[in-house]
């Protein structure tokens, strides 16, 4: 038998422990579609202050070493605490200086610190545990640093064997900062902060730009979206640098955790469903929305869902922008998120000019989130851009219409739908328009209204569609073969 695989992920959000968007769904998803007999799985975190007691009780404590870090060479502490889940092995990173702020992410001038701290404490935790990865798969800005240590500070020690793969989540979040600010604290080296590598203009420098000049292979969460950050409308103007790399970068869609998100088995629904009883189950789910969260209770009606951080990535400047126009007495309209106060303040305007009709829920719940993928009918995704998007395939596997512009993996996941030759899962747009927003919208509220055994096939088609990790995790073997050819 082939010996097994050894893949070190390193990220900094992965649920159940961490989680404000999709990145923490696929560093918990995709470790455990790959675990198994091809490979060994290790999940390297921070042991951030927000994370739960309940978990911080299971980990053991596995060691603990000083490291140098900054120009000056000041040691740190680094703690490392374990815990095994479903066969992955989380290591978490233990420093109160840099992680007992509460939040993950506390501001760009803290956090650049923080992540350089933890990027070059991940390799040395690998070596100290003297478990040294075939593959160490790098995870967003946060981690981009990484390939930078490993080919440089930690070249001639074992961790330094391994193969890079740095995986973009999302491009608009890159870690700029000052080039002394950078430089103080990597302690990288100063050729390192040229243009082809950390340099990002004349004063900045750009962790991203340097984990993608140096790590073996870039991916990214969706073929579409691989395609798109090479031309400067979607490049966060890092579109030049990723062409010049582009025979490394690749794209590979999310899947989700099925197991996570499967309305057959979910205990936060008021009525468990599979694809064949879907139809009468999700009026019950929806019923149980509208009592919730106090609409009108009434299952004729059309819910229309949106999941989502509210945030200018998320097309929702062309949501407000149709509000009126999308709303009727057939309507309802469901939002659930929190972000920019401009968004907040709307939708919450839009609730107490719908009464009844529309619920504005600024927060953050998980809960919450499943009763509506599972109680709405449609499910807006207009993003602006969006690399791979979770929540139209959460959507389309609790038998919810997407409603998508056509971008990144909302391109790649959804097809639209066409009654006529019975295929088809959701409702799309190409241009960041809001005419075409309503359009879609429009057709959605058509094929419902109208025409319920084609919407209701969709349903069926949508829920058995596969929305797995199984074939993406397939994708991450092949790559990992091509670094590492096994023996
Ligand atoms: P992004 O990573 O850009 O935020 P994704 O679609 O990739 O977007 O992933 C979003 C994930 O976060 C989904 O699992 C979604 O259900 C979840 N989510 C987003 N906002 C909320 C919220 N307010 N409450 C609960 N879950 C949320």
């Amino acid at each position: 038998m082939a010996k097994k695989r050894k893949i070190a992920f390193v990220g900094s959000e992965c649920y159940p422990f961490v989680k404000t968007g999709g990145l923490g769904d696929v560093m918990y998803a995709l470790p455990r579609a790959l675990v198994g007999e091809e490979c060994e799985v290790r999940v390297i975190l921070p042991l951030y202050a927000c994370i739960p007691q309940k978990y911080k009780e299971k980990m053991v404590h596995k060691g603990s070493f000083m490291m140098d870090l900054t120009l000056e060479g000041r040691t740190f502490f680094v703690g490392i605490m374990e815990l095994e889940m479903d066969g992955v092995i989380y290591d978490f990173v233990e420093n109160k200086e840099f992680f007992d702020w509460g939040n993950p992410y506390t501001g760009l001038w803290e956090d650049i610190p923080k992540y350089c701290y933890f990027s070059k404490a991940s390799l040395a935790i690998l070596n100290y545990l003297q478990w040294t990865p075939d593959i160490i798969h790098c995870h967003d800005w946060q981690a981009s640093l990484v390939p930078l240590y490993k080919r440089t500070k930690f070249w001639d020690t074992p961790v330094g064997a391994a193969k890079t793969v740095l995986t973009i989540h999302n491009l608009r979040f890159q870690g700029i900062c000052s080039i002394p600010h950078l430089k103080y604290w990597s302690g990288l080296r100063d050729d390192l902060f040229d243009y082809p590598v950390l340099k990002w203009n004349e004063d900045e420098a750009n962790m991203f730009k340097g984990g993608i000049a140096f790590a073996d292979r870039i991916t990214t969460v969706s073929e579409t979206y691989a395609q798109e950050i090479q031309t400067a409308a979607y490049g966060e103007g890092l579109d030049a640098h990723l062409r010049y790399h582009s025979p490394r970068l690749s794209g590979i869609v999310n899947g989700i955790d099925v197991g996570q998100w499967d309305p057959n088995t979910d205990k936060l629904l008021a009525e468990q469903y599979d694809a064949e009883n879907a139809v009468e189950s999700k009026k019950k789910n929806k019923i149980a929305l509208q009592e919730r969260l106090g609409l009108d209770q009434d299952e004729n009606k059309m819910v229309l869902g949106l999941v989502s951080r509210l945030t200018d990535q998320k097309g929702l400047d062309l949501v407000n922008a149709i509000f009126p126009q999308m709303m009727d007495s057939n309507t309802q309209m469901v939002v659930l998120g929190t972000g920019d106060a401009r968004y907040e303040n709307a939708f919450r305007y839009y609730e107490s000019a719908y009464k009844g009709s529309v619920c504005a829920y600024i927060s953050y719940d998980e809960k919450l989130a499943h009763l509506i993928y599972a109680g709405a009918d449609a499910f807006l995704v207009p993003s602006l851009f969006e690399p791979c998007g979770l929540t139209q395939l959460i959507a389309m596997r609790y038998g919810t219409a997407p409603i998508v512009r056509e971008t990144g993996g909302l391109k790649d996941t959804v097809l639209p739908f066409r009654g006529e030759q019975g295929e088809g899962n959701g409702f799309t747009f190409d241009r960041y328009d809001a005419s075409l927003l309503l359009n879609a919208v429009n057709e959605a509220k058509n094929v419902y209204f109208d025409d319920r055994s084609a919407w209701d096939e969709m349903v069926k088609r949508n829920m058995r569609k596969d929305v797995s990790w199984v074939s993406s995790a397939d994708k991450y073997l092949a790559l990992y073969d091509e670094l590492i050819p096994r023996q």
